[in-house]
């Protein structure tokens, strides 16, 4: 390499990156504006315009000066990942491939039901955890999302609705008689349980979070928004304090020595501790509950007495369960629990008195199922130092 290229190189690196705005909560896009001499109020302004409206294209924020508004293109960018892909289902989800400036890929599905339109997101580039039955899992750690690309999921997903759906949508327009809240705001849902463990990614996951609930953001309440952990139990006390939003704990198993071979960070956080921590996150608040997930794995974690222990568990804990049919992976052994095992268990814990769902599979004819995200790696190297790393790293007895 020449010294010239060298310089040039270094000169590249040196130039100041622009601010993307999806990047900012409020709070930090005020700092930002009086950073760069403005009033803090901009920060509204421009807010509204980019999650009310749609626009992130600074000249056409029309009530900016154009001198404000040509200042914005020196220092900033409104950039989500790119759409790559769309796949539909016959059941209506929808399933993105969004593309992220490294290269790497990930993947946000669209739920759509009678009354509420959920969009399932993704916090991280792969993960570390290792839990058995996951797709994710296979593909190793990555890396963690930056808020910007977190926010600028959702606001993919809101835009090709809007422009899907024509002119319902977007900017949540006022109800004609007979309209579904569903036309006028797809999205009325969000979870935090595509790939990644969102509590391994704290800082970028909270920021995205506020702008989500945020009245001149995606305006969207905080029971609207559902964080789902493998248990990552330190944060969950965090998370309550900085940030609360409907909890979903990955429980999948009622003992110690199943739950440390499915999800492997039972071995730091047993099973007591979490229901302690869960309890906690609870706790003064008013008719909020914690809710389970339990995957039905064929003759894993599935039996009456598996079942009437799980109630047991949950008695001082105010939960609810949701129980998922595990989706098929490539590679993995595990199989779906029958329907009739499903009903029974659920029954079980009915009778217990705990309010029992079966989530219902979706989109699976995309791959758009729980646990079948894979997003598109294309780090292959560091993904599979990290994987032999991970595995040396890890406690060998279960
Ligand atoms: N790391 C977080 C969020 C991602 S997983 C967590 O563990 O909760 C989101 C949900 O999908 C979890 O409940 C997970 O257990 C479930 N899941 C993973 N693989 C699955 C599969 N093959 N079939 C059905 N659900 C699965």
């Amino acid at each position: 390499m020449t010294e010239q290229t060298v310089e040039q190189q270094n000169k590249q690196v040196d130039q100041p990156a622009k601010v993307n705005l999806f990047a900012l909560d409020r709070s930090g896009m005020e700092a930002f504006f009086t950073n760069i001499g403005q009033k803090s109020f901009r920060a509204a302004q421009v807010f509204k315009w980019i999650y009310q409206q749609g626009v992130t294209d600074f000249s056409q924020m029309t009530d900016l000066s154009k001198a404000l508004r040509a200042q914005l293109t020196e220092e900033a960018i409104v950039q989500p990942p790119q759409v790559d892909q769309m796949q539909l289902s016959q059941d209506g989800t929808r399933k993105w491939l969004m593309r992220l400036p490294d290269g790497n890929g990930i993947e946000v599905v669209f739920i759509p039901e009678d009354e509420r339109g959920t969009l399932c997101i993704s916090s991280q580039v792969g993960c570390s955890l290792n839990c058995t039955f996951c797709a994710t899992a296979r593909q190793g750690f990555n890396r963690n999302l930056s808020s910007d690309e977190i926010v600028g999921q959702v606001w993919n997903a809101w835009h090709s609705l809007a422009e899907e759906l024509g002119s319902t949508g977007f900017d949540g327009q006022q109800a004609k008689p007979g309209d579904k809240q569903t036309d006028l705001r797809p999205i009325t849902n969000i979870v935090l349980m595509g790939m990644g463990e969102p509590l391994l990614n704290y800082e970028a996951v909270i920021s995205a979070i506020a702008t989500l609930r945020d009245d001149f953001g995606f305006g969207l309440s905080k029971r609207r928004i559902t964080l789902s952990t493998a248990g990552m139990v330190p944060a969950m006390a965090k998370l309550a304090e900085d940030m609360p939003v409907s909890l979903a704990v990955s429980l999948h198993a009622t003992t110690d020595e199943l739950r440390n071979e499915l999800v492997p960070l039972n071995k730091k956080y047993p099973i007591a501790v979490l229901l302690e921590a869960c309890k906690a996150y609870v706790t003064d608040k008013q008719r909020q509950r914690v809710t389970f997930e339990y995957l039905m794995l064929d003759g894993v974690n599935d039996s009456d007495e598996q079942a009437r222990e799980l109630a047991k568990l949950l008695r001082y804990v105010p939960a609810k369960v949701n129980l998922i049919p595990f989706n098929p992976v490539e590679g993995i052994a595990y199989k779906r629990s029958p329907q009739k095992r499903v009903n029974r268990f659920r029954q079980i814990l009915l009778n217990k008195g705990i309010v029992t769902v079966t989530r219902k599979t979706r989109g699976d004819d995309i791959d758009a199922a729980c646990g079948q995200l894979v997003g598109k790696v294309d780090d292959r190297t560091r993904r599979s130092e990290r994987m032999t790393s991970q595995r040396v790293a890890q406690p060998s007895a279960a």
